[in-house]
């Protein structure tokens, strides 16, 4: 039996065109695959026919599976020699817990691989025509969780980022709108500064909100927008207007 061996893939943002060309012969040579919420379901027919596939996200009367789960897992397979393909949304090292099945996997001793995937932050960035960074606008842009903002002792630093980054990718912030944009605001960042949301980027059901820090947070509530969305903060938000015609013409955005 040959070795077993683990690859930790991304599967880009949601087009399923998106994914890498190495991301698509590792799900061709997949034993057994392990799979996100946020990928695609035609890019598992890419799969060999006796793939086994194993769903890790919420399905409907079960329980999603815990992270020490899913580590568990992953390093079980590739032990009885199987090539496992953990395959996650976007870039498996950004917001993906890629780092923590590497590590398990290191731990055990089993081969293992990372694919970079497109990470949602890019994809958001370019469907909707607002670039991260742009000559005489924005020289730095940064990637930030939303998904802390409010809890004690949270770890991001919106002191710092306010006015630290030209642009900022808020990954995980939709439920915390207003607190995320009421800390930008508190620490500098102006409340006219153009901020979007860009709600299932890269896919058929693509929605941009565009407002400004002051005003997001209750758009995105009068449009209902909902997960996955990602937020994007700064004066490169302004340069869609003028990118859009083709922009909407190619993903039909609204
Ligand atoms: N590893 C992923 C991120 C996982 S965290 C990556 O690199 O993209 C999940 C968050 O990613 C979501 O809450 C959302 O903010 C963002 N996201 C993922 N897919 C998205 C999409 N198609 N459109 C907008 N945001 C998306």
């Amino acid at each position: 039996m040959s070795r077993g061996r683990i690859s930790i893939v991304g599967a880009g943002p949601g087009d399923p065109e998106l994914i890498t060309v190495k991301a698509l012969r590792r799900l061709e040579q997949a034993d057994v695959v392990l799979y996100d919420r946020l990928v695609s379901d035609e890019l598992l027919e890419h799969c060999p026919p006796g793939t086994l596939k194993i769903y890790c996200g919420k399905a409907p009367g079960r329980h999603a599976l815990t992270q020490e789960e899913i580590d568990r897992l992953i390093v079980d397979y590739a032990r009885v020699g199987h090539h496992v393909v953990r395959l996650k949304g976007g870039d498996p090292f950004v917001f993906g817990r890629g780092g923590e099945e590497a590590l398990a996997a290191s731990k055990a001793g089993i081969p293992f691989e990372v694919v970079p995937g497109v990470t949602s932050a890019a994809g958001a960035s370019a469907s909707a025509g607002i670039p991260l960074t742009h000559r005489g606008t924005a020289a730095s842009f940064a990637v930030v969780t939303g998904s802390r903002c409010g809890d004690d002792g949270a770890p991001v630093r919106w002191d710092l980022l306010a006015q630290g980054a030209d642009t900022l990718a808020v990954y995980m912030g939709v439920a915390r709108l207003e607190e995320i944009c009421g800390e930008l605001i508190r620490y500098g960042r102006g409340a006219d500064t153009p901020a979007a949301l860009v709600e299932n980027a890269t896919t058929e059901a693509e929605r941009v909100v565009t407002g400004t820090l002051g005003n997001i947070a209750r758009l995105a509530a009068a449009m209902k927008v909902g997960s996955p969305a990602m937020l994007l903060v700064g004066d490169t938000v302004g340069i869609r207007e003028k990118l859009q015609p083709v922009v909407s013409e190619r993903y039909g955005a609204v």
